[in-house]
């Protein structure tokens, strides 16, 4: 007879458990103050329209404006004519056509590199690259503690093949040499860093950086998908903000922000690309970018290019804005673009003074709290777009004194 000890074994515990126990999101729900996947009406640029109430938008990614520029709405709508709605495949098989290779050349051309790979999403490019390069056994990644998300995640793979990890102090090339110093790089190290950081909005110090790798004989990818279109001449990136795009092995980035689409993107040595894309999982076995998609991509990079007075008017909005939020004695960091985080370094008071500005003033930040962010790094981040005009950002910061007096974060 099969014991009731035995059969009590198979199975164990559910792995939906933690998801009935998980309560945080409902009650804070109940509360009116979760601040998480509210679904906007329009987003049109920087009037949005939240839930039947026009909202002034500080929290959108758009950095040019380009979502509802006509050459771009009219280059999607004429891909999906022309193309239909999706590839229905991966790049490997039935999911490329010569669009892709198309805006592949374009971006490598506007970096200066010799070859470009166009992905599904940022995200992707992260974990494919990464993943792909770190498949040695006992190869390292270097990284920044800050890196965003989809580095983490590239790297984990990569350690699920055997590498390694290390992490050096935030945007710390001294900090990154002693690491390397102390490393046995001999199977290959990988230096990895944000070009421009989220959610701090400060820009890596790539000269620094750079040196370093070349002094260990490492690799260096940088991540620009704060950078691009927002610094460097012609919108393109940290490594040419600095001059230093010689010394960048591979630059990637993403169309969710200034490129005004979704999708992302790679550029470097035309074998290292050729490399990524027949050895990363996750682009190889994952559905291309949709036609709309990449075709609104191309010709927002051409607006970039053929308007670069929105650049311009995009450096002009944050400078103010990073200006006039200090003046109001705000604590802004190390931010020199277009992302300013407001410290609040409190959970609750974050939330509060989020709903507070949305509720009472129509003005739409995003709120970073734990677990997202560490401990007493809890932000207001807003972001700035080509598109505002004095009178949002005059509206925004009168709300930003009246709140951040009333929760006693200035004076
Ligand atoms: N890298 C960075 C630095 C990002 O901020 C993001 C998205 N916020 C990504 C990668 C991922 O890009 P995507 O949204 O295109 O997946």
């Amino acid at each position: 007879m099969a014991s009731r000890t035995s059969l009590s074994r198979i199975g164990g515990r559910d792995v939906f458990e933690k998801c009935y126990k998980f309560m945080t999101a409902d009650n804070a729900r109940a509360m009116g103050v979760y601040p998480f996947f509210r679904p906007l009406d329009f987003n049109n640029g920087p009037e949005a329209q939240l839930e039947g109430r026009k909202v002034i938008m500080l929290g959108s990614n758009n950095y040019l404006g380009l979502t509802t520029h006509p050459k771009v709405r009219e280059a999607a709508k004429n891909a999906i004519d022309k193309y239909g709605t999706s590839m229905t495949g991966s790049r490997l098989v039935n999911g490329s056509m010569r669009l892709h290779n198309e805006l592949e050349q374009k971006l490598a051309a506007y970096h200066g590199k010799e070859a470009g790979l166009v992905f599904t999403t940022g995200y992707q490019v992260n974990i494919a690259t990464i993943s792909a390069l770190l498949s040695n056994k006992k190869s390292v990644a270097v990284i920044d503690k800050d890196d965003h998300a989809s580095i983490y995640d590239g790297v984990r793979l990569g350690q699920a093949a055997g590498a390694r990890m290390v992490r050096y102090r935030h945007n710390d090339p001294e900090a990154l040499d002693q690491a390397l110093s102390e490393l046995d790089t001999s199977e290959g190290a990988l230096v990895i860093t944000d070009g421009v950081f989220s959610a701090q909005g400060e820009i890596a110090n790539l000269p620094g950086i750079a040196s370093v790798v070349k002094k260990h004989k490492a690799r260096l990818l940088v991540d620009d998908a704060h950078a691009l279109g927002v610094i460097g001449p012609g919108g393109r990136g940290t490594a040419a903000h600095f001059g230093v795009a010689d010394q960048v092995d591979l630059i990637g980035g993403t169309f969710s922000k200034s490129l005004a689409s979704i999708g992302g993107w790679l550029v470097g040595e035309r074998k290292v690309l050729d490399y990524i894309q027949h050895f990363a999982y996750s682009f190889l076995f994952a559905a291309s970018a949709a036609p709309p998609s990449v075709a609104a991509a191309m010709a927002a990079l051409e607006v970039m290019q053929e308007e670069p007075e929105r650049q311009e008017k995009l450096r002009e909005n944050f400078t103010y804005m990073r200006n006039e939020l200090r003046r109001l004695g705000f604590e802004l960091g190390k931010t020199e673009t277009a992302v300013i985080p407001i410290y609040i370094r409190d959970d609750l008071r974050t939330v509060m003074m989020w709903k507070t500005l949305l509720d009472e003033h129509s003005i739409y930040v995003n709120p970073f709290i734990t677990p997202g962010v560490p401990p007493k790094q809890q932000v207001l981040r807003t972001s700035y777009m080509a598109t505002h005009e004095r009178h949002h950002l005059d509206r925004a910061l009168e709300a930003f004194e009246k709140v951040g007096k009333k929760f006693g974060v200035i004076s």
